[in-house]
């Protein structure tokens, strides 16, 4: 059965990418990083029929990710790492050690991941792996709002790039996405997007063909400037 892996997918755009996927007729591993928000998430998608089970997976902790692929059973068609943090601050003052944070989490949790699952996505020689990105990581608009974040999606992005440039013609796709402004905790209640209409964004790049794009960024399925 083909079989999906979603790290924060306990709640947020995380959630509605999962419900999306069991939608699809996916196996669904719902990763978070407490053991009983990921319990509840799971059950609330068994409820509504999809095949969904929760593992523990902190992306910041390299000793939760080896278990949580394991649970995928040797087969893992699909990684959306969509786990991030949200941290303020300004570039000047910012407190260094939340923007390691941010890097540890947004950047390299989703490295971590990566990693762990191709070697499974290799064996059967394709894979889709959606790293969740933000319009914030584009260099071309970004601004000193939110630096740890905007830099950490950046790394995010070059992440991407290097990850499908190794993987180009294995049939492992590697695309980053934004989801858009969406009413999350993250995004707040004044977002004008849903979860339901972030979550397409990223399901988008679930859903691409074996000759699909790879190394690139969108949103909605189309281009964002780097
Ligand atoms: P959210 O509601 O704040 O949810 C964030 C999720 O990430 C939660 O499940 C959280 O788990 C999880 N998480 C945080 N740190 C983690 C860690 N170390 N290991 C595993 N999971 C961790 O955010 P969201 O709006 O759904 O955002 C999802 C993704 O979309 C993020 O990557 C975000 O940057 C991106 N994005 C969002 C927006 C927006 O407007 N909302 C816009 C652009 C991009 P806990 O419940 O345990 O904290």
């Amino acid at each position: 059965m083909r079989t999906a892996l979603v790290t924060g997918a306990n709640r947020g755009i995380g959630l509605e990418v999962a419900r999306g996927l069991g939608e699809r007729g996916f196996r669904v591993l719902a990763g978070a990083r407490d053991r009983a928000r990921g319990e509840e998430a799971a059950e609330a998608l068994r409820h509504a029929g999809h095949d969904a089970r929760a593992v523990v997976l902190d992306v910041a902790d390299s000793a939760t990710v080896g278990p949580a692929v394991e649970a995928a059973e040797g087969r893992l068609d699909v990684v959306v790492n969509n786990a991030g943090i949200y941290p303020g601050g300004r570039p000047s003052e910012l407190d260094l050690d939340v923007a390691e944070q941010a890097w540890q989490v947004n950047a390299l949790g989703a490295w971590r991941v990566a990693q762990a699952a191709i070697p499974l996505m290799r064996e059967r020689g394709s894979g889709r792996i959606v790293n969740v990105s933000s319009g914030a990581g584009s260099l071309a608009s970004m601004d000193a709002s939110m630096p740890a974040y905007n830099v950490s999606k950046a790394a995010l992005n070059a992440i991407t790039r290097v990850l499908a440039a190794e993987l180009r013609g294995s049939g492992i796709l590697v695309n980053a996405v934004c989801p858009g402004w969406v009413r999350t905790d993250m995004g707040g209640p004044g977002a004008p997007r849903s979860p339901e209409e972030g979550a397409a964004s990223v399901l988008w790049a679930v859903d691409l063909p074996d000759d699909g794009p790879t190394g690139g960024f969108f949103r909605d399925g189309r281009p964002v400037p780097w």
